[in-house]
């Protein structure tokens, strides 16, 4: 969970922030990307995140524009996400750094 800044004085300033966070919420509900965390990537088995024209998440293997497999990646606690497909671990973090222009790519399994 992350942390909340203490002294927010302005109330229009918080019902805004929950607004925000209630709209993020619901847009994650109905599957749609909200870009708060990097696309993920299984490099062990190959499956992919993109995001479709209407702004959802999918899972697709091969090339992109492939169909979605139906099959997402589970957030876990500390950043990371199991691979639907093989169980690999991602650490988003890794995934980001590694995404990076010029970066080696790296990942841990569990
Ligand atoms: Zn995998």
């Amino acid at each position: 969970m992350r942390s909340r800044p203490k002294n927010i004085a302005d109330p229009e300033l918080r019902s805004l922030g929950r607004r925000l966070v209630a709209l993020q919420r619901r847009a994650e509900a109905l599957g749609i990307f909200t870009d708060d965390r990097e696309l993920l990537e299984c490099s062990d088995c190959g499956l992919k995140e993109d995001v479709d024209a209407t702004g959802r998440l999918f899972t697709y293997r091969g090339r992109p524009g492939s169909r979605d497999t139906g099959l997402r990646f589970a957030e876990q606690a500390g950043g990371r996400f199991r691979c639907p497909g093989c169980g690999a671990t991602i650490c988003e973090a890794e995934l980001a750094r590694l995404t990076a222009p010029e970066a080696p790519a790296k990942r841990r399994k569990k």
